[in-house]
């Protein structure tokens, strides 16, 4: 499936504009054994504008004094993102495992802005509701996000318009405005200090205006300028458009300028809205707790009867609910709207600039594999400005060289930055019709889903809130049919790019008849590859940092593909649909439902 863009195609999502066929050699995928994820500085500033948070903490011993298995129970990766500077993983709320079989009105599955948004909307309508987490509060994608609140969608909407038709695009610019007004409205209600603010956001050529491609891009942002303020937006072309801040480098002047965009610290957020959720009486919640399958049961007609949802878990226990909503990021097993998405890893890096230099904004790049940027809180004298791109597809490339060519970019126009204190990655999903599938799972009457983040996740999740909860109450809601998972219309319409991607997935089980270590003695610790001798199933083996070496059946449970090692996340990711596990196997991603089944540990002998 997947994204052939015509070259009009306006390219901000993280994913979108790349046509990547290329697969790395796998002995390039192996050869990146010394990238060290950036270490924070320690941060013993008092933080002024966030007195809850005012005692100073070491994070680098926090990190340090981290178990392997802690860290990928609290986030998808090895490296951590900006946010635990000002909120580390012990300050995200914590819950017990699920113990016993309950009932409930609404179970929702994953505890990220999905989740936790659909939880605040029902809690607040009188449901009850049960969140149950696999690991850990945020340790998804919603703790790595770079947090563009945006109504600037990433594909544009001179192609939504085509795929969708415009009052489609109309219903698009409107429930994406509602969801970034959703969250100042939430932190404001729940008094939640989160950096909750409304800024512009500008997007500019990647090119410098000398360049003869400039023209191109500048045409290509004046005509999406003209479709959104058709749509209603305040946007508007400014041609001297320059960042306060960008002292050198390239001259990209020009550019759209889209007011009311806004911005945040995610977990500051997500911690502040699970912390008023668990003071409510109709709502619980369980971490540890992996949903391994939901089964809709009972028989009802015209009313009698009933049918209700059997969510059961890994550890044994069930919970049964009236309704049932997967907002796992990418929904459990072999649904069909994940053969419509395509898989990428973004990167990004926070590094200090001082306080006042670089203009408070969100800026964007036209660039294939575009550049995002904002500016966070750090301590009394700076900020940082994160900024990720660099994206491709999950288990396809090469994974070093990412966080450098982003701080190259940085050093290039903003001459007074200073270190760069985090780099991270994370996982991006698009769908073939640029728009996430939020609403009743195909087939079933109980079960929701919401997926297909398209470069907007965060807003689609907040509108993922209001969209299910209005199903479930019964209001029927205007913009539900453009995230219907069930459209027809829209796919449709994406038939070529569809099958193309189905070509290029099919191929990534090419892995089954390659190896990428041929002897376990020429692993570097802390680093992994596939064993595939050719008569047995492949081995993912992990040799950790003191020589123990770690080995898991190297086929993903969803369906079987051969896992790629991450060496920047020290994780293992699957080519075919994105899947990922930690070092140790544990599945940190879907649509697998489980681990990598373990095969041995054992101690590497001295030579
Ligand atoms: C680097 C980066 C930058 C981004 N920037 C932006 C941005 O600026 N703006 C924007 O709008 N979007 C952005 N996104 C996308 C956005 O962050 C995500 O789409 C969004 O956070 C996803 O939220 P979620 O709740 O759907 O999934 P997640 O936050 O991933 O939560 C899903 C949860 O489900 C849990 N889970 C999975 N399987 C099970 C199971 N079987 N049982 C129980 N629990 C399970 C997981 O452990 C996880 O905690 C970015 C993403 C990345 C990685």
């Amino acid at each position: 499936m997947l994204c052939i863009l015509s070259p009009q195609t306006r390219l901000l999502g993280p994913c979108l504009k790349r046509k990547v066929t290329y697969v790395a050699p796998l002995s390039a995928l192996h050869s990146i054994a010394n990238l060290s994820p950036a270490r924070p500085k320690v941060n013993l500033t008092p933080l002024k504008r966030f007195p809850a948070l005012n005692r100073p903490f070491n994070i680098r011993s926090a990190a340090a004094a981290m178990s392997p298995v802690t860290q990928f129970l609290n986030t998808s990766g090895e490296a951590d993102p900006v946010w635990v500077h000002q909120v580390p993983y012990s300050k995200h709320p914590e819950f017990s495992p699920l113990k016993e079989n309950i009932e409930t009105d609404v179970c929702i599955v994953g505890g990220g802005i999905a989740g936790v948004s659909i939880a605040y909307e029902l809690v607040n309508r009188g449901f009850n509701v049960t969140l149950l987490e696999a690991r850990k509060v945020l340790s998804g994608e919603s703790g790595r996000t770079s947090g563009h609140l945006a109504n600037a969608l990433d594909d544009g909407y001179t192609e939504i318009a085509k795929k969708h038709g415009k009052e489609n695009a109309r219903i698009a610019a409107e429930s994406h405005t509602w969801a970034l007004n959703r969250v100042g409205e939430i932190a404001r209600n729940l008094d939640i200090e989160c950096e909750f603010r409304y800024l512009p956001g500008y997007e500019i050529s990647q090119y410098n205006v000398n360049h003869p491609g400039y023209q191109k891009e500048i045409d290509s942002l004046r005509e999406e300028v003209k479709m959104a303020k058709d749509l209603g937006l305040s946007v508007s072309f400014h041609d001297d458009l320059q960042v306060q801040g960008w002292d050198s480098g390239p001259d990209q002047r020009g550019g759209a300028v889209f007011e009311n965009q806004a911005t945040f610290h995610p977990t500051k957020y997500l911690v502040g809205v699970l912390e008023w959720l668990r003071k409510q009486p109709n709502f619980n919640c369980f971490t540890d707790t992996r949903a391994v399958s939901l089964t809709e049961e009972g028989f009802e007609v015209l009313g009698f009867g009933k049918e209700r949802v059997t969510i059961q878990t890994e550890n044994g226990q069930k919970v049964t609910a009236n309704q049932a909503v997967q907002a796992t990021c990418v929904p459990l097993q072999k649904l069909a709207v994940i053969a419509q998405m395509e898989y990428n890893r973004t990167y990004c890096i926070a590094i200090r600039v001082p306080k006042g230099y670089v203009q408070d904004c969100l800026l964007y790049d036209q660039a294939e594999q575009y550049k995002y940027v904002r500016l966070t809180e750090c301590d009394d004298k700076d900020d940082y400005l994160v900024v990720g791109g660099c994206d491709h597809k999950v288990g396809q490339e090469d994974t070093g060289g990412r966080f450098a060519e982003l701080e190259q970019w940085v050093r290039a126009r903003f001459t007074r930055a200073g270190s760069v204190d985090y780099k991270w990655s994370g996982q991006i999903f698009e769908p073939v019709d640029y728009m996430a599938y939020i609403g009743k799972n195909q087939g079933t009457k109980h079960s929701y889903i919401v997926t297909g983040d398209s470069g907007n996740g965060l807003t689609h999740g907040v509108l993922a809130g209001k969209l299910i909860a209005d199903e479930i109450g019964g209001l029927k809601n205007p913009w539900s049919q453009l995230y219907d998972p069930g459209r027809m219309a829209s796919l449709a319409k994406s038939l070529p790019s569809m099958l193309s991607h189905d070509i290029e997935i099919n191929t990534q089980y090419k892995r089954f008849l390659q190896t990428d270590i041929t002897d376990i003695e020429d692993l570097v610790p802390g680093t992994g590859g596939v064993l595939n001798k050719g008569f047995s199933q492949p081995i993912a083996v992990y040799k950790d940092e003191d020589g123990e070496v770690h080995e898991n059946s190297a086929l993903c449970p969803h369906m079987k593909g051969v896992v790629c090692w991450n060496n920047t996340e020290k994780s293992w990711d699957c080519p075919v649909h994105g899947s990922r596990f930690s070092k140790d196997g544990v599945c940190v991603e879907g649509p697998a439902n489980a681990n990598l089944e373990p095969l041995k540990k054992r101690k590497q002998q001295p030579v």
